[in-house]
């Protein structure tokens, strides 16, 4: 087979749509997919295999409204079960894949039943990154990622008094305004010197910090945690750090990022590196295979074609996209605007772009007190803005970067700058209000 047909074979990327596509994992990228491949005239088999009990259901409410009571399971299912006969996909949920073997395209289910596909989708998630050290399976010590530990962690919440959250990152910030708005104390331990390190700029970081010690966080920065310990009875009681500090606290919620799920993919002989390795139309080493949200690494355009893994619903969902179209017979290689929002308390953060890494922040203030963007520059060029409080601005900023906009520091800096006014300029003539 030559090497043009050999990418061909089974990727959609050619006149010979596959016929049976199975999706492993049913979280937010894989029933996209099986959504858009619908959407997209797709009409061969579609089977969505998910290990969890759950219809597919989105993640981002687990850290805000569900965990403060404000949304419940029905907020969160990303579709009703009817929808899945209405649409020909079979849902297998609750089920397991053990492995696959590329060779003879089968995917096989830890029941040890057997799945053959044309196309095969990787859509398996991330998982918590654990922490290596003693007392973590005491009492009231809690993780987050699914629906059942954000039930357990609800719970928990309850009927405890005082949080210690380890990780200063997104979602322990979300869970330390609901704690603080359910009247819980709360102390976050961050091993970095200011909050949310690795994804914000620390011009947004410190106004973030202001926020949440005003709303009674408290903060340890440069310190981190190593060791729980707890009563006789197992109940957790508190941390302590390396520093030799020990901080009192009868639930302690882990959040120190994430792993990909790689390991089927790996097992397998595809390459991985932080995430599955897919080139820009998605697909991994096998051209039959395809790898979309969490758990894969593709090359940005955003980061001058250097592969990034990002952990994002934006991400899961306009991957997904990209592959339901090529399976369909339309390429659509990946390229879309990286975004990503987090509720922090009364405030909402949205990132465009990547702020992270930056050599120089600007910040322009909103009308209203509380609203303002950061404008992050790499090598001269605009390469992130964080919008706090501002959907306008960074409805923008999207509309900028999709239209490859360029802005300079200088553009930033002058007096009479407006986002809105430079987007509309660069943009395709749609309004941003
Ligand atoms: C608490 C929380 C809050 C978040 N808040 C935000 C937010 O505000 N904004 C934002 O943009 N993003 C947010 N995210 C991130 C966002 O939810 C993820 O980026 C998104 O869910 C990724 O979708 P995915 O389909 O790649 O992975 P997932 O949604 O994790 O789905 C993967 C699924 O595959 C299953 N699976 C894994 N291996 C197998 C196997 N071998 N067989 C069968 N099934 C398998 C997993 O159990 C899981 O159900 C949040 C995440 C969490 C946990």
């Amino acid at each position: 087979m030559l090497e043009k047909d050999k990418k061909a074979a089974g990727s959609g990327s050619s006149g010979s749509s596959p016929q049976k596509v199975v999706i492993v994992g049913a979280g937010q990228a894989g029933l996209q997919l099986a959504m858009s491949l619908r959407e997209e005239g797709f009409a061969g088999n579609v089977t969505l295999i998910g290990d969890e009990a759950d219809l597919p259901y989105q993640r981002p409410p687990l850290s805000k409204a569900y965990l403060k009571g404000d949304a419940g399971i029905d907020n969160l299912r990303l579709r009703p079960e009817a929808f899945f006969d209405q649409n020909r996909v079979t849902l297998r949920r609750g089920e397991r894949v053990a492995r696959i073997e590329r060779a003879a395209r089968r995917a096989i289910l830890a029941s040890a039943e057997t799945l053959p596909y044309d196309h095969l989708v990787l859509a398996t998630g991330a998982r918590n990154r654990r922490l290596d050290i003693e007392g973590t399976e005491l009492k009231g010590v809690f993780q987050l990622r699914s629906r059942l530990d954000a039930d357990a962690l609800k719970d928990g919440l309850a009927a405890a008094r005082r949080l210690v959250i380890v990780g200063a990152g997104f979602i322990g910030l979300e869970c330390a305004s609901v704690a603080r708005a359910l009247g819980k104390e709360v102390i976050v331990v961050e091993a970095a010197d200011r909050l949310m390190p690795r994804t914000l700029s620390a011009e947004t970081a410190s106004a973030f910090l202001r926020m949440h010690g005003e709303s009674g966080v408290g903060f340890v920065f440069g310190d981190s945690v190593t060791r729980l310990h707890g009563d006789t009875g197992g109940r957790v009681l508190g941390v302590v750090t390396r520093n030799g500090s020990e901080i009192a606290g009868d639930l302690v919620l882990i959040g120190v990022g994430v792993v990909p799920n790689v390991e089927l993919a790996a097992d397998s002989g595809l390459e991985v590196a932080n995430g599955i390795v897919v080139d820009a139309d998605l697909l991994t080493t096998d051209p039959a295979i395809s790898a979309i949200g969490d758990c894969s690494t593709h090359p940005s355009r955003f980061a001058d074609g250097a592969k990034l893994r990002f952990e994002s619903v934006q991400n899961a969902i306009d991957q997904a996209r990209s592959v339901a179209a090529r399976l369909a017979g339309r390429p659509k290689p990946y390229a879309s605007v990286p975004w990503f929002w987090s509720d922090q308390g009364k405030w909402k953060l949205q990132i465009a772009g990547l702020s992270t890494p930056y050599e120089t922040s600007l910040r322009r203030d909103g009308a209203r007190e509380g609203q303002f963007s950061v404008f992050c520059f790499s090598g001269g060029k605009l390469t992130g803005v964080e919008s706090v409080n501002s959907p306008a601005d960074h409805m923008a900023a999207r509309k900028l970067f999709g239209a490859a906009g360029a802005l300079t520091i200088d553009d930033v800096e002058n007096a009479s700058f407006n986002l809105r006014a430079a987007a509309f300029a660069t943009g395709d003539g749609a309004r941003c209000n």
